[in-house]
C-alpha cells in the first residue's frame, strides 16, 4: 500500500470504526485513484477523495410497528445521503437483518460512482432497515413499510432523494411505501422508483439490473470477438437480479445452470430453460418459497444445502465459461475465485454489489479475465430508475422496446467509459480501475465547480 492510500485508509478507519464493508469499498477506490490524484493535484488540494467518502447526511430513525400477534416490534431505519454533486441522491433501500450503518455506507459510496457511470444526472444514496420481510405476512410488511415511510418521507422528495428497491424490497414493499408517502405528503410524484406500471412505474425496470449485467458481459466478450451463444453460466441468487440475469442469458443463447438462496443452491446440468425459469419466478415472487423446491420439481437438478463448515461455495466449482454473482456482498471468497478460474470461467459480471472479496478481485485482474465489477456491470438497474424518473417528469410512458434500447445503449456507454478511462491511466483491460476512475472524474469535477459544500 502506498503512503497516500495508507494515510487515507488510516483516517477513514479511525472515523468509521467497525465498518469493514465500507473500508473494503473505500480501499478499492483509493487504490484505483492513486495515479489520477497524482496527475491532478487539484483533487488532492481540495480533498475530493476525503470529501467523497464522508456522507453529506446520515439519517437514522426508530421504526415501531405491531406484528400479527399484537406484539410491539422495533426496527431501525436508515438513509445515507452520500453525494449530490451531479443530481438528487439515488439508490436502493435494503430490508435485511444484516443491515447496519457500515453496510449502507459501503453501498451508498459505491452508488456515487455507479450513478456517475450511467451518464444520467443522479447523486448517490442508500438506505434500509434491519427488518426481515422473510416469513412476515403481507399485513406485517405493510405495517412496517408505512411506519418506515412515515419518518423517511420528511427527508426524501422527487428533487432531493429518490429511493428504489434492493435486497428484500421489491414491488410489494415499494407499493406500500409509495402509498404512505402519497398519503402523508399529499402529492403524487416520482419519489420512488420500481413502482407498479399502473402508478408511474417504467417497463423494464424489474428486468433492468439482470439484463444490464448480461449486456455488460456481452459487451466485454465483444472485445474478444465472442458472444454468449453456447456458453455455460453460473448464476447465484434467485431474487430480482438473478431471475432476469437468467432470462437475458437465455435470450442471448447462453445456458444458465445454477441459482441459489441463502439456504443452498441448485445445479441443473441440462440448463434452466424458460419453463423452469417461469417456475422459479412463481416460486420466489408469488409463493415466496425456497430454492430446494426447484429440485423437487425438476428431477435432473441437484440441490446442495449451505454447509457452513466448508471454506468455499460449491456453486462456483462447476465447469463453465461465465459467472454472474447476483446475491450478496463477499459471496466469492479467494478460494471460490480460484475455483472459478480452475473451472474455465473467464467472464465474471457482477449483478450483486461487491460480491468478490479483494483477494478474488486481484486474482481476476492478474489473470486478465473479463471481470466487470458491480459498479459498472449492475448499473443498469439504477440507470433504468433514472429513465423512470425522466418518464415521471415528462408524464409519459415509453414502450418496452424504447426503454430496453436505452438500457442497452447505457450499458454500452458504461463499458466504453471503463475501457477508455483504464487505457488513459495505463490500466488497459482493468474494468475495476476503469469504473472507479470514470465514475470519480465526473463527480470530482462537479464538486470542484460547486465549491466547498
Ligand atoms: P432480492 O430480490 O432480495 O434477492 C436476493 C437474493 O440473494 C435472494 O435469492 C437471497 O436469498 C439471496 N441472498 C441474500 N443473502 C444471502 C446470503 N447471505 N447468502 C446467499 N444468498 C443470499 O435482491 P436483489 O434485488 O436481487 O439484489 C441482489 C444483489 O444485487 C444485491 O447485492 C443488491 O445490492 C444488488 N443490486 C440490486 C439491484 C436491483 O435493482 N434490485 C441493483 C443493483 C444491484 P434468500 O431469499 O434466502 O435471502
Amino acid at each position: 500500500m502506498s503512503a497516500f492510500v495508507d494515510e487515507y485508509m488510516a483516517k477513514l478507519k479511525a472515523k468509521n470504526p467497525g465498518e469493514p464493508e465500507f473500508h473494503q469499498a473505500a480501499m478499492e477506490v483509493a487504490e484505483s485513484l492513486e495515479t489520477v490524484i497524482a496527475k491532478n493535484p487539484q483533487y488532492r488540494d481540495h480533498k475530493i477523495l476525503e470529501r467523497i467518502s464522508e456522507p453529506e447526511r446520515v439519517i437514522m430513525f426508530r421504526v415501531p410497528w405491531v406484528d400479527d400477534k399484537g406484539e410491539v416490534q422495533i426496527n431501525r431505519g436508515f438513509r445515507i445521503e452520500m453525494n449530490s454533486a451531479i443530481g438528487p441522491y439515488k439508490g436502493g433501500l435494503r430490508f435485511h437483518p444484516t443491515v447496519y450503518l457500515g453496510l449502507l455506507k459501503f453501498l451508498a459510496f459505491e452508488q456515487v460512482f455507479k450513478n456517475s457511470l450511467t451518464t444520467l444526472p443522479m447523486g448517490g444514496g442508500k438506505g434500509g432497515s434491519d427488518f426481515d420481510p422473510k416469513g412476515k405476512s403481507d399485513l406485517e410488511v405493510m405495517k412496517f413499510c408505512q411506519s418506515f415511510m412515515t419518518e423517511l418521507c420528511r427527508h426524501i422528495g422527487q428533487f432531493t432523494d429518490v429511493p428504489a428497491g434492493d435486497i428484500g424490497v421489491g414491488g410489494r414493499e415499494i407499493g406500500f411505501m409509495f402509498g404512505q408517502y402519497k398519503r402523508v405528503r399529499n402529492e403524487f410524484v416520482g419519489v420512488l422508483t420500481g413502482k407498479g406500471l399502473n402508478w408511474g412505474g417504467s417497463l423494464i425496470r424489474p428486468e433492468a439490473t439482470g439484463y444490464g449485467s448480461v449486456y455488460f458481459a456481452a459487451e466485454m466478450l465483444t472485445t474478444r470477438g465472442e458472444t454468449l451463444e453456447g456458453k455455460t453460466c453460473l448464476v447465484s441468487g434467485s431474487g430480482n437480479v438473478a431471475q432476469y440475469t437468467i432470462e437475458k442469458i437465455l435470450d442471448l443463447g447462453g445456458k444458465p445452470v445454477t441459482c441459489s438462496d441463502s439456504a443452498g443452491y441448485i445445479y441443473d446440468e441440462a440448463g434452466i430453460d424458460r419453463e423452469k425459469l417461469a417456475f422459479l419466478l412463481e416460486l420466489k415472487n408469488v409463493k415466496r418459497g425456497r430454492i430446494s423446491e426447484y429440485a423437487d420439481k425438476f428431477k435432473g437438478a441437484v440441490y446442495t444445502p449451505v454447509d457452513k463448515a466448508k471454506d468455499f461455495n460449491p456453486l462456483w466449482d462447476h465447469k463453465a465459461q461465465c459467472a454472474f454473482p447476483s446475491a450478496v456482498q463477499n459471496e466469492i471468497n479467494a478460494k471460490d475465485a480460484q475455483n472459478l478460474l480452475n473451472n474455465g470461467v473467464y467472464v465474471v459480471s457482477e449483478g450483486a454489489n461487491m460480491p468478490t472479496v479483494p483477494e478474488g478481485v486481484n486474482l481476476f485482474v492478474e489473470k486478465g479475465i473479463l471481470y466487470g465489477p458491480g459498479k459498472a456491470a449492475n448499473a443498469g438497474g439504477v440507470a433504468t430508475s433514472g429513465l423512470e424518473m425522466s418518464q415521471n417528469s415528462l408524464r409519459l410512458n415509453w414502450t418496452r422496446e424504447e426503454v430496453d434500447a436505452r438500457l442497452h445503449g447505457i450499458m454500452k456507454a458504461i463499458h466504453k467509459q471503463c475501457v477508455d478511462a483504464s487505457a488513459a491511466y495505463g490500466f488497459e483491460g482493468n474494468y475495476v480501475a476503469g469504473a472507479n476512475i470514470a465514475g470519480f472524474l465526473k463527480v470530482a469535477d462537479s464538486m470542484l465547480d460547486q465549491g466547498l459544500v
